[in-house]
């Protein structure tokens, strides 16, 4: 009876689009979380999904698929969540803007250079022209998630040991030949300290108003369109705070007064705090694949920590899919896929996500401690 293909841990956006996934490619999913669903820092998301600008840099070039990937996602799977209400992305200063001029040949997602004048006719202040892309938008977190898992059993629990009987997983109650590591920035359940996961902090709040905004916009701040007479606010740049707090609603109002920079914020009130942490990578690409056994590797090839190269050994049927930064609805959808694709079909994991371009150069880092 509790016996599953694959046990998913965490109920983020990571957790609910790989169950999402899997559940359509035939799997019989459980997925376990200790605060239910979207509980972690996807509940706290502005969950903008818009493009990457830059000089066409790799990890630009992975968010742009990811983007064109997951917008299509959310249009087909939960339009009712995806608001394709355009964003627009100001410079935050005039060397940023001199940056755009660069930056325009490799906006590779279709776009549009708004003039400051145009932005003005949108109720926008800006003294930079900006760049407006159209396909881009803005998810309501939580509903999205627990949409994705509708169909699939969630229970709540906590895990706090993983163990393995006759090469069968075993987490609490329920048991499976597989299991999906998607905790967020709690990463403490194996030894994956290679993967250099951190939290960073951050704050979004709601506010109810009657301003027309049709289009969302970022800066230094994000600012979501009005929908339903709702205005989302929202930045996670806060990293010397290293554990979860309360939410404050001085932090809400302070984006609120970042914002007046942008929009006209007379009539803005506070409906809702949210705040939480997102996960980032060592190197900022998300991790995505199977989980290297640290433990095991060390043991067996000490040298290692001097620079040798060898095998990997991996924990048998077991994957993460984590790391995903202040992207992670950008990233999700698309991740999922990759990662269901692994595991069901035997697909190779695409090397710039795979978490094992992190071990050698950490377990060498250990020899200087
Ligand atoms: C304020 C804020 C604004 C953001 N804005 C955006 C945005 O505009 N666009 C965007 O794309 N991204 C945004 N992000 C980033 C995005 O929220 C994250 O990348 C995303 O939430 C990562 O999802 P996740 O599923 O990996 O982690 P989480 O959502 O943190 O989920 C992890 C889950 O695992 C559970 N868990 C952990 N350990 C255990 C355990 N031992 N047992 C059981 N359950 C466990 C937790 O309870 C949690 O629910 C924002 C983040 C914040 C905080």
């Amino acid at each position: 009876m509790n016996y599953y293909d694959i046990i998913i841990i965490g109920a983020g956006i990571a957790g609910a689009t790989v169950a999402n996934t899997l559940k359509r490619k035939n799997q019989k999913v459980l997925v376990v979380d200790k605060n239910g669903i979207a509980s972690g820092g996807s509940g706290a998301a502005g969950a903008f999904v818009s493009p990457k600008i830059g000089k066409g840099s790799s990890l630009q070039r992975l968010t742009n698929e990811s983007f064109s990937f997951s917008k299509d996602f959310y249009k087909t799977t939960c339009p009712k969540y995806f608001h394709q209400t355009g964003v627009i992305r100001i410079p935050k200063n005039e060397t940023d803007a001199e940056k755009f001029h660069e930056y325009e040949k490799y906006n590779e997602n279709i776009y549009e250079r708004y003039s400051k004048e145009k932005l003005e006719t949108l109720g926008i202040k800006s003294v930079f022209d900006s760049f407006y892309f159209p396909e881009a938008g803005d998810c309501d977190a939580k509903d999205i998630c627990n949409f994705l898992l509708k169909d699939i059993e969630v229970v709540n629990l906590d895990v706090l040991v993983l163990k393995k009987k006759e090469g069968i997983w075993l987490v609490g109650e329920y048991s499976a030949h597989n299991i999906i590591l998607a905790t967020g920035f709690e990463s403490d359940l194996v030894d994956i300290r290679y993967m250099g996961i951190h939290g960073t902090w951050g704050t979004r709040g709601n506010f109810k108003s009657k301003l027309a905004l049709d289009i969302s916009m970022h800066k230094d701040v994000s600012v979501g369109a009005n929908v339903n007479s709702i205005i989302k606010l929202g930045a996670t740049h806060e990293k010397e705070i290293e554990e979860i707090l309360p939410c404050k609603e001085e932090q809400a109002l302070k984006l609120k007064e970042k914002a007046s920079s942008l929009i006209d914020t007379l009539d803005l009130e506070i409906e809702e705090v949210f705040c939480g942490m997102r996960a980032g990578s060592k190197d900022y690409f998300p991790l995505v694949g199977k989980v290297i056994d640290v433990d095991n590797m060390l043991k067996e090839y000490p040298d290692i920590v001097r620079g040798a190269k060898e095998e990997l050994k991996y924990i048998d049927n077991m994957y993460i899919l984590n790391g995903l930064g202040g992207r992670g609805f950008v990233f999700a959808p698309y991740m999922a896929s990759l990662l269901s694709a692994y595991i069901i079909e035997g697909k190779e994991m695409d090397k710039r996500v795979n978490p094992d371009r992190l071990f050698f150069k950490w377990a060498r880092k250990l020899n200087n401690k």
